[in-house]
């Protein structure tokens, strides 16, 4: 439990690109906690593209077992990925999800209101299972007829589907909304899809969880109609749940609305282990120029606390991106700054 711990060991997995230069700022602003959170230890761990090219291992054997029994949780910043299939190489966030069982990934997408106290227009949470869906990576490409073919697996089951929609109830109950939107496209894949809204949709009635949820009102949409409607009327919006790919482009297009991907959080959740990771990419196209937006790690950060129940310290740090945003002086280029990371860092410790 939060108040048992004496020290909090955090494993740190920059991997590539701009991962290098925000994993580090996310830690200086938990260092700067203090009595806040237990004392955090850093540990750092290996995995990513440049790893790969250097010994051939994507995610080697060590991170995951110091992971799974040294640490109380992890930040993982990026991964270069090749346009290219490199024989050996598959993504190691993808297979650090299933290996630690992180089965849920959840995205706040919250909008910063102009003014302290203002509702912001902008204020769900994407709850996207993180298991399975087209991620299961099954392809295969043959020769037919008429030329090549291609053809790729798509899994959804009861039980990830199940699990998936009592996190994103028990998220839901405890936002003063309590609104759940399934997204889903069961008109055009009624079995797959179909199963995903029919099981989410039967979590209140499960026996572990009777009458708990009663107060939830839901609502579904298919995933299309989602991103219009996002992008329309984002306010009607509380928690969205949603298979791994759409729930991947729903967070992608929420961010959008928000000003930047460099701004969106994310922790990947499972019942023994949380990992925060900012929903960006490596962003190849600023690599190495020192102008990352740091904030979304940050704020991956405070997520990640919150969840392991820090709250203090994940407000502190929450707190201190508002102001930062609110401030607007001092912002990266994605933010139409002219700022750098670290400057940007620097106000961030300025607020905490
Ligand atoms: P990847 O394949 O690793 O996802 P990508 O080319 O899709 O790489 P993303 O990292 O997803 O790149 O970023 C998409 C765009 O958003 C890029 O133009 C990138 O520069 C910008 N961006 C993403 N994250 C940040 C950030 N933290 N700060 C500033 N700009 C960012
Ligand atoms: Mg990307």
């Amino acid at each position: 439990s939060s108040t048992a711990r004496r020290s909090l060991k955090i494993g740190l997995i920059p991997a590539d690109g701009i991962g290098k230069e925000v994993i580090p700022a996310a830690r200086q602003a938990i260092e700067a906690l203090g009595s806040d959170i237990p004392k955090p230890e850093f540990i750092d761990l290996l995995a990513g593209w440049e790893v790969f090219t250097k010994t051939g291992v994507a995610l080697p054997d060590e991170t995951v077992d110091i992971l799974r029994n040294e640490c109380d949780c992890a930040l993982f910043g990026s991964v270069s990925s090749p346009s290219r299939k490199v024989v050996g190489y598959s993504s190691p966030i993808v297979a650090l999800r299933k290996k630690l069982d992180l089965y849920a990934n959840i995205r706040p997408v919250v909008s910063v209101a102009p003014e302290v106290g203002q509702q912001p227009s902008v204020d769900l949470i994407v709850v996207r299972e993180n298991t399975e869906c087209l991620y299961v990576k099954q392809e295969t490409q043959t020769e037919g007829e008429k030329g090549k073919e291609a053809r790729a697996t798509r899994v959804i089951t009861e039980y990830a589907s199940r699990r998936i929609g009592q996190m994103a109830f028990e998220l839901a109950n405890a936002r003063p909304r309590k609104h759940l939107t399934i997204i889903h496209k069961s008109n055009v894949l009624s079995i797959t899809d179909g199963l995903f809204r029919e099981t989410v949709r039967a979590v209140p009635t499960l026996p572990a969880v009777a009458g708990k949820y009663d107060g939830v009102t839901i609502a579904e949409q298919l995933v299309d109609s989602a991103v219009y409607r996002l992008f329309r009327e984002p306010e009607v919006f509380d928690v969205m749940v949603a298979p791994n790919l759409y729930g991947d482009i729903i967070s992608d297009a929420a961010a959008a609305l928000v000003g930047s991907l460099g701004l969106i959080p994310s922790i990947n959740a499972g019942d023994n282990f949380v990992m925060g990771e900012p929903v960006h990419g490596s962003a190849p196209d600023i690599e190495g120029k020192g102008i990352a937006n740091p904030l979304a790690s940050i704020r991956s950060a405070a997520l990640m606390l919150r969840h392991l129940g820090y709250v203090k310290g994940a407000d502190r740090l929450d707190n201190a991106v508002d102001a930062v945003i609110r401030d607007g002086r001092i912002l990266t280029p994605d933010l139409k700054g002219t700022s750098t990371t670290d400057e940007v860092l620097q106000a961030v410790l300025k607020q905490l």
